[in-house]
């Protein structure tokens, strides 16, 4: 008796796997697609993003991507759809993803029309080039002042192609220059937000910096701009220094 009832009790449990596989096979819950961009595990829900922003990570432009010192960019994650952005610039090309290489032409020609002429002296920088800048200041000088000056690879906004700095000196002088005052008011209307704020130093991590712009898409930059959020603040992700800082003390 005992022996009927556990082998009848081993096969429902059988038929039970059998019926629950067969359900997750119908939906397709088994089937692992792959991913549209390289995306790294971050806190806060994507699906508090707003729509248009979430139809064009969809396409593989994560434009609200944050990278500070305790969220680098994954090992293998790289920019999808760059181009040179047709503006002025101070050496070389400028390199972005197309968004938001249009915006900033876009906001180059406002700024043109208001007798106000940006010149934009970094973009895109891969991690081998940001490797070799953050190397550039540790051989100057030592880590820790590398650590000062320039972010570690993988730890650059640069590197997202959605960033860029728009002033040559790269001083907070720029501040109050006829060219940052006119980004400071007018840089959200195109989709561009001031990246690292006086005073937000310990939510961003990152010293003030009045020439760092960063695309994030013209519904987040008001959103942002109008509440005077960081990033981290508006998408609610930890920043600050890095956590293992005192490697360099
Ligand atoms: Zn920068």
């Amino acid at each position: 008796m005992t022996k009927k009832l556990t082998l009848a009790a081993f096969l429902m449990g059988v038929v039970l796997i059998l019926l629950t596989g067969s359900i997750l096979m119908k939906n397709d819950f088994l089937h692992v697609y792959p991913p549209v961009a390289p995306k790294r595990e971050q806190p806060g829900d994507p699906m508090d993003a707003p729509q248009d922003t979430l139809a064009q990570q969809m396409e593989g432009m994560d434009l609200l991507v944050v990278v500070n010192k305790r969220y680098p960019l994954a090992e293998e994650y790289e920019p999808v759809g760059l181009r040179q952005a047709n503006v002025a610039v101070v050496d070389g090309n400028v390199m972005l993803i197309d968004a938001a290489a249009s915006a900033l032409e876009e906001m180059f020609a406002a700024a043109s029309a208001d007798g106000v002429s940006l010149v934009c002296s970094a973009g895109y920088r891969s991690k081998q080039r940001q490797e070799a800048l953050y190397q550039s200041y540790v051989d100057a000088v030592d880590a820790a002042y590398a650590d000062e000056v320039c972010a570690r690879p993988r730890y650059s906004e640069h590197e997202t192609g959605l960033a860029v700095d728009l002033s040559k000196e790269m001083d907070e002088g720029f501040v109050d220059t006829v060219e940052g005052q006119w980004l400071a008011e007018h840089a959200w209307e195109h989709g561009f937000v001031l990246r690292y704020p006086q005073g937000k130093e310990e939510v961003t991590g990152f010293p003030f910096t009045p020439g760092h712009y960063r695309y994030v898409g013209k519904e987040a930059a008001q959103a942002i701009v109008e509440k005077e959020l960081t990033m981290e603040e508006y998408l609610d992700i930890e920043g600050g220094e890095y956590a293992s800082m005192e490697e360099h003390e």
